[in-house]
């Protein structure tokens, strides 16, 4: 091998080692996802929603997560309900930190059903809920095999999202506000809250307060999702979704939401897994992969 060739031949050695990030395992995430609606419905107070939470634990136990269970009670419509946010720490002596979260309730109400008489059937929740926990699951086991150069990951599965009334802020991300009221550590870097990216037809544009709160993370997220060439994230914002990050940033964290909210099935019995794709698993999996993974 000549000079040049070989120094070229180095060049490519070393450009592919610093693109080597893991791979992020779409079937497996989607199999988590498949096994969450297989619990039925997991709205609060249900069967269901013990046995997710169990599922939640044990996979981060396999994981090696630090978990803490943190339980609260909010009154909601004159009524006492009890929820749990469950958190896990991965790496707890690196300093700087990515927070990532999705919600793990489900909504007890298919109530844009055009058939009213379903109206108070609980729905299933296969893109809203278990596609943001199953991501977060695949990247858990991912984490504790690799750990990241530069960050410690701190992941929180919230409950008590959906149960609001449309127009009413209050009542929706019970869980999130409880957190970020209760927050005492150090403020993460980065904060990403992802839902509602199972749609097979996916379509993630930037959520108006994400953008306007945290126009640098947007950034950083848009670009690497465009490095990686995927096009499902587009340059476009949107109107204001009130998600789990709105309390996040209102407490001060450099916080975002990534969801899609075209979605036809929101919020009735047609949120199945069917209408869901391991490959919009795989685009959003990937693309926080290599944020957390990223040597900068
Ligand atoms: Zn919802």
């Amino acid at each position: 091998m000549n000079k040049l060739i070989f120094f070229f031949f180095l060049l490519l050695v070393i450009s592919s080692c610093a693109d080597n990030f893991p791979a992020f395992d779409a079937d497996s995430a989607f199999a988590h996802l498949e096994k969450q609606c297989e619990l039925g419905a997991r709205n609060p107070g249900s069967a269901g929603i013990e046995l997710c939470r169990d599922y939640i634990v044990n996979e981060l136990t396999k994981c090696n997560a630090e978990i803490e269970l943190q339980k609260f009670t909010v009154v909601l419509n004159e009524e006492e309900i009890d929820g749990v946010n469950i958190l896990a720490s991965f790496y707890p002596q690196m300093s700087r930190r990515i927070l990532l979260a999705a919600h793990y309730d489900t909504r007890p109400w298919a109530d844009k059903e055009e058939d009213t008489t379903l109206h108070n059937t609980p729905i299933l929740g296969a893109n809203d809920a278990a596609s943001g926990v199953a991501v977060l699951l695949e990247l858990a086991e991912i984490i504790s095999t690799q750990q990241p150069q530069q960050f410690g990951i701190d992941m929180v599965f919230f409950d008590l999202e959906d149960m609001g009334e449309y127009g009413d802020n209050e009542t929706w991300c019970l869980g999130s506000s409880y957190f970020a009221d209760n927050y005492t550590k150090p403020k993460p870097e980065k904060a990403i809250v992802i839902d509602m990216i199972g749609d097979a037809d996916l379509s993630i544009n930037m959520e108006h307060f994400s953008y306007h709160n945290s126009p640098n993370l947007v950034k950083e997220v848009w670009d690497i999702a465009d490095q990686l060439g995927v096009n499902e994230f587009k340059p476009i914002i949107t109107n204001r979704i009130y998600d789990d990050h709105y309390p996040l940033i209102a407490a001060g964290i450099n916080a975002i939401d990534i969801i899609d909210f075209e979605y036809p099935f929101w919020h009735t019995l047609g949120d199945t897994p069917d209408k869901c794709s391991p490959q919009s698993l795989g685009i959003v999996g990937q693309t926080m992969v290599n944020l957390i993974y990223q040597e900068k």
